[in-house]
């Protein structure tokens, strides 16, 4: 059979970037990664080049990249998307949506979505203090909305309404009975006229990690009965006319476009019988929710979502139509509060790998001299004999056999070159054993056998900490697309898992996104020596980066916002320089100045050589990044 060689075509193939792409990455014909930050591939630019610039640059992997035009574009994405289902269906309101600040508070993103969103009138959702001040300080178009939602004490909701005297389109919404006497009392002090929102607390419950949400267990929301209170408590106060919107939000990353639409069915009934109660409703606020398909399936599955940004858009649109028609209301203005698909896309971390783990002896094999221990006779017949026929009984002998050798040892009857032969010889069986279970494509793979490839997979150390820059896989196992950022002319040739360098044993990677399954390895090319090897993690944007934690000191990396300009050419619009050891030791109260010791002058032994070498290295390496400088 003739070599086929190996084609970007099938590295595109084999990395899905095609299907969770979504047409913002490819691969060129120098075999790089490459993005198209509209989109369209005519403005492109290769990522490889961006990372040997930032380096050039004395800019450390890893590296976060953040592509502004990729925040401009969802922002589009989504607004088009309802403006579109809006003439489509004839509907007779318009779509206001709002950004979650607690989605990404990084204030270059904020601020581009912000500029995006301007001519859309596209506002910002609050759930603290500090990120309702993040918004009032926004330069957010006059009619675009803040809202602020999640829990809030009389501090918040002062706040909240000296920004709406003040003349800002701020409006509560009320997500617990407790929060309405204190708004009310706090209105009146101010003589302002609040804007509220109710959140309701639907019976359709969200599909996928977040499911719980919404139901009737869930942490947010008014019940029937206590919307039906709230609505008596600000009639009697002839408020009424406060109350514009009705709220629900059933989770995140909702992966079935069913549970969307029964949501909104039952969301656009409450509102309805709200309004023929006499309530002014003017927004129905659909929250957030809207997935984004991290492994490219369009399925149910939790890291992916059965629908697209216009199918949701016109679910919501055609729902509230058809409801309000039923039920002869007027239809309202439209908002949503989509986080998680306006700002995934956007970053993409990149990471060198600096090495790779070998624990299963992959470069060694055992020629015996015949005059070795019987158990090692035995291991190497099990080696030498395993077939098709017998993988089973064999891999049971090879397990024996290699814990008698175990045990010999442990009474000291073999010696290190015995057991360093024993080892190897059982991972020969091991890696014999999953060549056959391979291409045996066997029907039924027994369950011991399953582990085995996993166990046998090439370990590569990424220079990065996962707690820091994909927590959601450590704490969730959710699905990030990962793939690496050149040599994609080449077959990979490892199979691979990734460990990061935190002191953690769950510091790793070894859950990939595949069409059908969860994938346990990753195809990788080998290591070269003396050149980087640079792999990235897509769709990081969305609360990855706040919810990063800092074990082992491991800090924010180094960052750079890139511009893509036509001729293939790109710029960069920020450096945020990743945090150094200096910050990490503040964040953990120690005074980095004290750490290095009292100052000469103040010393009682007059310092020596050494002293003072330890304190210049001390004084230049507290300025430095946290990770491997490679
Ligand atoms: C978190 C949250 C959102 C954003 O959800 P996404 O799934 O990221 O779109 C919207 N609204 C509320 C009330 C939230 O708590």
């Amino acid at each position: 059979m003739p070599i086929k060689h190996f084609t970007i075509q099938d590295a595109a193939t084999l990395y899905g970037v095609k299907e969770w792409g979504n047409q913002y990455f490819g691969i060129n014909s120098k075999g790089h990664l490459e993005v198209y930050p509209t989109q369209d591939e005519n403005l492109c630019a290769d990522v490889f080049e961006i990372v040997q610039h930032l380096r050039k640059k004395g800019l450390r992997t890893p590296l976060n990249l953040r592509f502004p035009q990729i925040l401009q574009d969802r922002v589009e994405v989504l607004n088009e998307a309802f403006r579109k289902a809006i003439r489509q269906y004839e509907y007779d309101g318009s779509y206001q949506g709002v950004f979650p600040v607690k989605t990404n508070q990084t204030k270059e993103v904020v601020e581009e979505i912000v500029r995006a969103g301007h001519k859309y009138r596209y506002g910002l959702e609050a759930g603290s203090k500090p990120e309702l001040m993040i918004a009032l300080g926004s330069e957010l178009h006059p009619e675009a909305m803040i809202l602020c939602n999640g829990y809030k004490d009389e501090a918040f909701i002062r706040l909240a309404l000296l920004a709406r005297r003040a003349g800002r389109n701020v409006l509560i919404t009320v997500e617990k009975m407790t929060e309405l006497p204190l708004i009310l009392k706090v209105a009146k002090e101010l003589k302002v006229e609040p804007l509220l929102g109710l959140r309701a607390k639907l019976a359709s419950m969200g599909a996928g990690k977040w499911e719980e949400s919404a139901g009737d267990q869930a942490k947010f929301g008014l019940t029937t009965r206590e919307i039906l209170e709230a609505v008596e408590v600000l009639g009697k106060r002839s408020m009424l006319d406060s109350i514009i919107e009705l709220h629900f939000h059933i989770g995140s990353q909702i992966t079935d476009i069913r549970k969307i639409k029964a949501a909104m069915k039952e969301a656009t009934r409450i509102y309805a019988k709200l309004v023929k109660m006499g309530i002014p409703l003017r927004y129905l606020n659909v929250g957030g929710g809207l997935g984004v398909d991290y492994d490219g399936s369009r399925t149910t599955f939790a890291s992916s979502m059965n629908y697209t940004v216009q199918e949701y858009a016109e679910d919501v649109v055609y729902t509230t139509k058809d409801i309000c028609t039923q039920e002869q209301v007027p239809m309202p203005d439209l908002l949503s509060e989509s986080g998680r698909a306006v700002a995934a896309y956007h970053q993409v971390v990149v990471v060198d790998v600096i090495g790779l783990i070998d624990t299963t002896y992959t470069k060694y094999s055992v020629e015996l001299t015949g005059k070795e221990p019987q158990v090692l006779k035995e291991l190497a017949y099990t080696r030498d004999n395993l077939s098709v026929k017998n993988f089973s009984e064999m891999y049971h002998d090879a397990i024996t056999q290699r814990d008698e050798m175990l045990t010999l040892f442990n009474l000291g009857y073999l010696g290190l070159e015995d057991r360093s032969k024993g080892e190897i010889l059982f991972y020969e069986v091991c890696r014999k054993l999953d060549r056959i279970l391979r291409m045996k494509s066997l029907k039924y793979i027994p369950e011991e056998f399953q582990d085995l490839s996993k166990s046998l997979s090439d370990k590569l150390i990424g220079n990065f900490s996962i707690f820091q820059t994909l927590p959601d896989h450590w704490a969730i196992d959710q699905l990030f697309p990962c793939m690496p950022v050149h040599r994609l002319k080449e077959k990979p040739t490892l199979s691979a898992t990734f460990c990061d360098i935190t002191c953690d044993s769950d510091g790793k990677v070894d859950k990939f996104i595949d069409l059908k399954d969860v994938r346990t390895e990753i195809p990788l090319h080998e290591p070269r020596k003396d050149e980087p090897y640079y792999v990235a993690f897509f769709l990081a944007g969305a609360y990855q980066d706040i919810l990063g934690m800092r074990h082992n000191l491991f800090g924010a990396p180094n960052e750079a916002h890139i511009v893509v300009n036509d001729d293939e050419d790109f710029r960069i619009q920020h450096i945020i320089p990743g945090e150094t050891v200096d910050d990490m030791l503040r964040t953990v109260h120690y005074d980095p100045d004290l750490l290095m010791g009292p100052p000469m002058t103040k010393r009682k032994n007059r310092a020596n050589d050494a002293d003072e070498a330890l304190r210049a290295f001390m004084g230049t390496e507290r300025r430095r990044h946290t990770y491997l400088d490679m």
